[in-house]
Order: C-alpha cells, then sequence, then structure tokens
C-alpha cells in the first residue's frame, strides 16, 4: 500500500487528492496507533456518554458531547469526530427521508434537553453543527465510520489536510475521493476493519489489545512514528490487528517432561485433566457448565501508566459501580502448559493440583505468547485479588478472584506474585 501508486500522476493540489493521500499514508497508521497509546493513559473524565433511549435526547447528548471534547487533545478531538458522526447518523432518523433540515420543532426539542434557550442563535449554531456533523456522514459513505480514524485530524505536511479542509469540500470533490478510494478495495478493507475497531475501543463498545502495545511498550504516542519508521505499511497492518487470546492452556510441550513427585496413574498426560474431581463450584463430578457461567463479560480494560506500565482496571456500567463482587471470578488466566521450572522471566505462574498429596505445584503456566488479558495484571504488596488454582469442570485452571472486598469500576485489579517475583528487588506497587 502506498498513496503514490495510487495516485500516481494526479495533482496534489486538489483536497479530494490530498485527503486520499493522507487516508492512504502511513501518517494515517501512526496515528492510529499514537491514539490507542494516548487512550490507554487517558483520565477518568475521558469517557464516552451513556445515550438516553430516545433518539432526540441521543443527538442532543452527541452534540454536547462533540462540544466538550473539541480540541482539549488528539484523543478529544477525536472522540469530538465520532460524537459529530454518531449525532448525524441519529438525526437522520430525526427527519423524514430526503428532507434536509430538521423541522424547527425537533430543533426545539433537541435545545431543550440541552438546557440551552430557544432562541435565533441557539437554533442557528446547532443547526451549523449538525451540518458540519453530517460531512463526516457523506465523506465516509461506502466505506462506513471505520474511516474516521484515517482523516487527519490537524493539517500536516505533505497532505495538508484538515478538519476544516473536510468540511468545505463540496459533491464534486467527495465524488472524486471516492472514486480513489474504491480503486484500493482490498486496502481499504482491512484499513477500514482497524478503523472500526479503534472506533468501537473509543466509544467504550468493546476492550481490545493490539498486536504492537506489547513491541511499542515503552514508546510513548509522540514517539510512534520514529519507532515504527523501520517498518513496511504492510507491516504496520498487521500491528493493528488485534490480539487473539487463547481461552483454553495449551498442552503441546516439545519437551522432555519427567514425571511430577506424587503423580500416580498414567504419564505423561496434560497434568490439569482431572475427570472425576468434584469442581469447585458447583461440587459436581459430572461435566458443569460452571467455567463459561463463572467468567464475567465485559468488566475490564487495559490502561496505562507513567509508574507501573499496562495494568487492568475494572469496568462497570458506570462509574461508581461495583464491577466484582468480592470473592467472585474476575477471569482465568490462560497460558501454555510446561513443566516445572521450565521459566523464570516474571510471566509464569504454578499451578497446584489438590488431589495430589501436600497440594504440590503440578506444571508451569508460561503466558508470554499464548494467554490473555489476566496476564496483564499488575502485581501489589495490598492486593485486591488472588490468584488460585481451581477444579472447574474436570480440570485445574488458574482462576483470578476477588479478595474480601467488591471492586468498583476504575480501581486497579492487583494480585501477589510473591516476593521473588522482582528481579530488581524494587516494588513498583506504590505500597511498599
Ligand atoms: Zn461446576
Ligand atoms: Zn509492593
Amino acid at each position: 500500500m502506498s498513496a503514490g501508486s495510487v495516485l500516481h500522476g494526479v495533482d496534489l493540489d486538489s483536497a479530494a487528492v490530498r485527503l486520499v493521500a493522507a487516508i492512504l499514508s502511513r501518517q494515517a497508521l501512526e496515528r492510529c496507533m499514537s491514539l490507542i497509546l494516548s487512550w490507554r493513559s487517558r483520565g477518568k473524565a475521558t469517557r464516552w456518554v451513556s445515550l438516553p433511549a430516545d433518539e432526540v435526547g441521543q443527538v442532543a447528548a452527541l452534540d454536547t458531547q462533540a462540544q466538550h471534547f473539541k480540541s482539549q487533545s488528539d484523543v478529544c478531538t477525536f472522540l469530538a469526530r465520532l460524537s459529530e458522526y454518531d449525532s448525524a447518523v441519529r438525526m437522520e432518523n430525526l427527519k423524514p427521508l430526503g428532507i434536509y433540515r430538521l423541522s424547527s420543532s425537533t430543533i426545539d426539542d433537541i435545545l431543550r434537553k440541552q438546557g440551552l434557550g430557544l432562541n435565533k442563535s441557539n437554533r442557528q449554531s446547532l443547526h451549523n453543527r449538525l451540518m458540519n456533523a453530517r460531512k463526516w456522514v457523506t465523506i465516509s459513505f461506502h466505506f462506513g465510520s471505520g474511516l474516521l480514524v484515517l482523516i487527519p485530524l490537524e493539517s500536516k505536511e505533505p497532505y495538508q489536510v484538515s478538519q476544516r479542509t473536510c468540511r468545505r469540500m463540496d459533491d464534486a470533490g467527495l465524488q472524486r475521493a471516492h472514486q480513489l478510494l474504491l480503486k484500493n478495495t482490498n486496502t481499504m478493507q482491512s484499513l477500514c476493519q482497524i478503523g472500526s475497531v479503534t472506533e468501537q475501543l473509543f466509544k467504550d463498545e468493546i476492550e481490545v489489545e493490539f498486536t504492537f502495545e506489547e513491541q511499542l511498550r515503552n514508546v510513548s504516542a509522540s514517539q510512534v512514528a520514529n519507532a515504527v519508521a523501520h517498518l513496511s505499511a504492510e507491516a504496520l497492518i498487521q500491528f493493528l490487528r488485534p490480539v487473539i487470546y487463547s481461552w483454553e492452556n495449551l498442552w503441546n510441550y516439545g519437551g522432555p517432561w519427567p514425571r511430577p513427585p506424587d503423580w500416580e496413574g498414567e504419564w505423561p498426560m496434560d497434568p490439569t485433566l482431572a475427570p472425576g474431581l468434584p469442581c469447585d463450584l458447583c461440587e459436581a463430578t459430572d461435566p458443569c457448565l460452571c467455567l463459561i457461567n463463572c467468567l464475567p463479560i465485559d468488566r475490564y480494560r487495559i490502561i496505562e501508566t507513567s509508574r507501573i506500565g499496562r495494568g487492568i482496571i475494572a469496568h462497570a456500567q458506570a462509574p461508581g459501580e461495583v464491577a466484582f463482587r468480592k470473592n467472585a471470578i474476575i477471569g482465568e488466566l490462560t497460558g501454555e502448559l510446561v513443566p516445572l521450572d521450565t521459566y523464570a522471566d516474571g510471566l509464569v505462574m504454578n499451578i497446584h493440583r489438590p488431589d495430589v498429596a501436600g497440594y504440590p505445584p503440578i506444571c508451569q503456566l508460561y503466558c508470554r505468547n499464548n494467554s490473555n488479558w489476566v496476564r496483564l495484571v499488575n502485581h501489589s504488596c495490598k492486593p485486591n485479588a488472588v490468584f488460585k488454582s481451581m477444579v472447574i469442570n474436570g480440570r485445574v485452571h488458574m482462576m483470578l478472584s476477588a479478595l474480601d472486598h467488591h471492586i468498583l469500576d476504575g480501581e486497579e485489579v492487583t494480585a501477589s506474585y510473591g516476593t521473588d517475583y522482582f528481579s530488581t528487588g524494587v516494588c513498583l506497587c506504590g505500597h511498599c
């Protein structure tokens, strides 16, 4: 992918061509990464509005949010753009098909919801804002809202496309831009896929970890372009794909695996298999659905702080609400099952078995490659959660559960990884 091949022989004077070049540029992918990194370290106040049920209320809330976020930072500018797009989409449902303007009574309804006076100037500014918002829908036509993150947030060399440039483009210009973009269907498809996952992330609809985040762990949002300068555009696209999590432990260790002490019965075998052992959650010895039923859905978010790096915070529907009840399961840590003492790099935990005499460690769970979000939970000397080996549905699992307090929305989830966890001997937990 390169703008050069798409735009060979066309002139960069035209806003349409510059917009297309900007969308297909490395800058677009770098911006996406840098926005995601900034998003991780956002403050609690930067949060997508929860929308009321009625459409007038939704347009009112999104328009208010768009104004609130305007130009405080790149993250806010992008959130404002997403808010404008969504307000315009909902606005379409508030008027008869093919009619350009909202009726004056609908405009007044929106202003009332916003607590604004019903006067000429407020009506006119709301109308102007909604018309500006509508431009994002027109620009994204064919491609969907996934296109929005690819459009520059501010004018930069060499494309010099600003939000204002987009707003000023006429129908002929937009048509030209669409024609050029449609010549690159495959590229546009993968770019817009990345765009819509990013959009869902910012609208707090899903949590997702991107491939590049592990590689760029010590890179700040403003250093992204330098850090990835050696990579091809294709590699950047791969970098922006979501990490695929493993939801089951892998048992495919290639090397020799000595029989663990006190292990009775067949060997070698998957050391976590425990058919016939009662489930720690329902006490049944027959197959049960506890593992599926005990795992909470959408209750965590990934954050980044300068003190601890990446970590996990609890996520509830609204601020102040309980995300995890005391003693409740938070998640399962997955990884590769390997013999004891295989790894010692801090990404490993011992799994114990309750049916083997003395509850000894039976194997390691190695979490570098085939793991899930639970591996991002940080150590603390005053943790609010604990890892424990549990038998669930005939197998030993490494579960993370809350200690004896509820964990509230926004609270960091932490567990104790023991005293020998830090090679430097320095604990960053904030309690030491
Ligand atoms: Zn069960
Ligand atoms: Zn500590």
